[in-house]
């Protein structure tokens, strides 16, 4: 397959190649108005179009004009769904070339919407829909799918969408959402791209009683039922298309952790939620770091939540730790977790598994707040999907402790976030280095103009997506997303740290994900676990990998 997603040179077209119509209506092949002449002569389409022959900067103008119109952003994002079904080529140009605007249309905080709305706004389908009726014909199902070269796979069962909760067979819009942002982001080919929902059925009763819903109208299934859907599945993958990468996707934390650790070293797989959320949380308090000027080691950081965010987070800035020579015990004493319950100490014996390791030995303390004055930390994170609690007593405190202190509101959607931007900065005096999970606009103070940005996972798992295809690695490992941290660390400039962005520009998306693919097929090579042969200047070879959204030539 070359760069256009042909299987042929430009101008030598297979018989088979779709005439007319069929064409016009095969979302990666069409054109629309931008057919030459030429083509539309030899490809049955004079006619079917009208005479004027569009650039393609002609109909990205177009299309932004008529995206710009839309009253909501629910409307946008149906605006770009229906674009994505009849052109995507043009889809890709626009999201590519306008990522501060497209993004947060296609991806967080829009996405969820879209699927709070999916059965009422549904047109065309998109990606495969896997039941457990359809246990025991998984490969067959797989083989339904159109395209033969898949490479990755983004794979949700619906149970914990973003921090929207159980959405059942709705949450199909993050798998494609976030496949959409594995091309514009890193140039990974569409047609490489496979988006699935495993449809177990919902404990959502509001939503089964909706008439429009679309998925099984049946609690979810559990135990064996449950475990064999996902263990053909993955098992299926590999079948029909050897060597995928499967991303788990917004699974609820009791399947999360463990399908992690059932699968990791099987097939080349990881989590973005507890995986690609680590590294980006740790590239922003690596950046933040540049400003206080202190080392990893010497900072506490309190976790608002505990869950896949917190502790992924928390397990990859211990291993960054006792990777910079600290013993892993001291290291993991440096994270505190909050949960509904409180702070996550020894004595309780009400925890999960996966915050056992954070559970230090210390007196009960009920709250965030209280915990921010008990351990002063010079961190917090939130990620527990509780809007507001970043409270002004909470930032004021903070500011109190530290000069600077390292302030993220990363739960989604918007909703959900911690604090604003705005607010942060007003109860720290400008001070604290704020990252968010939704986007906050520029925030103007009497001293300067912060400029906040996204921690956004869509800065990391592109680039370690199409790392591990490049590279064709059988396992996706902890230190690929350590070193993606650093490399996106890397990445912000003083430019940026001194107008408060511990993160780049979305728009250097691409050339950062091409320096976080050659990092991460870096380990792969060094670790003996890549597939393909090693190129003599990797980051050459994977930007020549990238999939640019520019027309192929059918026709000369
Ligand atoms: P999760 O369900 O695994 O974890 C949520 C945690 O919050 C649980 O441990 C729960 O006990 C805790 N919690 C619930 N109520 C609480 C309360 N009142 N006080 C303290 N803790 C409470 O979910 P997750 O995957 O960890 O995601 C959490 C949030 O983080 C979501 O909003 C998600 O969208 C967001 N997130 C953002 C990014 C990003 O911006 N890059 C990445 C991942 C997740």
């Amino acid at each position: 397959m070359n760069k256009d997603g042909l299987d042929v040179a430009p101008g030598l077209l297979p018989a088979s190649f779709p005439r007319g119509m069929a064409l016009l209506q095969d979302p990666t092949l069409n054109k629309g108005t931008a057919f030459t002449q030429a083509e539309r002569d030899v490809l049955g389409l004079t006619g079917l179009l009208p005479p004027h022959v569009n650039t393609q900067d002609a109909q990205v103008a177009r299309v932004l004009e008529n995206f710009r119109r839309k009253a909501s952003d629910l409307e946008r994002y149906i605006n770009l769904a229906a674009l994505h079904d009849r052109n995507e080529t043009l889809f890709f140009r626009l999201v590519v070339d306008y990522p501060d605007e497209m993004m947060p249309i296609i991806y967080t905080p829009t996405v969820g919407l879209a699927c709070q709305q999916f059965g009422h706004i549904f047109q065309r389908p998109r990606g495969l829909f896997i039941s457990t009726r359809d246990r025991g014909n998984v490969a067959g199902i797989l083989r339904n799918w159109p395209h033969r070269h898949v490479a990755i796979i983004v794979v949700t069962d619906g149970e914990r969408i973003l921090g929207l909760g159980d959405l059942g067979a709705n949450g199909m819009g993050i798998p494609v959402g976030k496949l959409a942002l594995y091309t514009a982001g890193a140039g990974v080919h569409p047609t490489q791209c496979l988006p699935v929902l495993l449809d177990v059925g919902t404990n959502n009763e509001a939503l089964r009683r909706d008439p429009l819903y679309l998925g099984l109208d049946e609690p979810r299934a559990t135990g064996h039922v449950y475990d064999s859907l996902v263990d053909e599945f993955v098992h299926a993958t590999q079948e029909v298309f050897p060597g995928v990468v499967v991303q788990f996707e917004d699974f609820a934390n009791h399947n999360a952790f463990r399908l992690l650790e059932r699968y990791r070293d099987r097939v080349p797989s990881f989590n973005d939620d507890i995986q690609g959320t680590a590294a980006v949380a740790l590239a922003g308090i690596l950046s933040a770091l540049r400003v206080t000027g202190g080392t990893l080691a010497q900072q506490t950081i309190l976790f608002q939540g505990a869950g896949e965010a917190a502790t992924g987070i928390a397990d990859l800035a211990v291993a960054a730790m006792v990777a910079a020579g600290m013993p892993e015990t001291d290291a993991r004493r440096r994270c505190w977790l909050v949960d509904s319950k409180g702070l996550v100490v020894a004595e309780r014996t009400d925890l999960a598994e996966h915050k056992r390791r954070y559970a230090h030995a210390h007196a009960p303390v009920r709250d965030l707040a209280a915990a921010v004055n008990l351990l002063r930390p010079t961190a917090i994170i939130g990620v527990a999907a509780v809007g507001g609690a970043f409270t002004p007593d909470v930032l004021r405190a903070m500011a109190t402790i530290n000069e600077r202190p390292i302030v993220f509101a990363l739960s989604n959607p918007t909703s959900k976030s911690e604090c604003t931007a705005a607010d942060a900065y007003e109860h720290t005096g400008g001070r604290a280095l704020f990252a968010s999970g939704s986007p906050f606009a520029p925030v103007a103070r009497a001293d300067r103009t912060h400029v906040p940005r996204q921690g956004n996972n869509s800065y990391i798992f592109p680039g370690v997506g199409m790392g591990a295809i490049v590279s064709r690695t059988r396992r996706v490992t902890d230190e690929m997303f350590l070193v993606a941290a650093r490399t996106l660390a890397a990445q912000v400039t003083e430019a940026d740290l001194a107008q408060g962005s511990l993160y780049p520009p979305l728009p250097a998306i691409r050339d950062v994900s091409a320096h976080i693919a050659t990092a991460v097929a870096s380990v792969a090579y060094r670790r003996g676990i890549a597939g393909a042969p090693e190129p003599a200047d990797l980051l050459a070879h994977v930007k020549a990998a990238m999939y640019e959204p520019r027309y192929a030539t059918y026709v000369a």
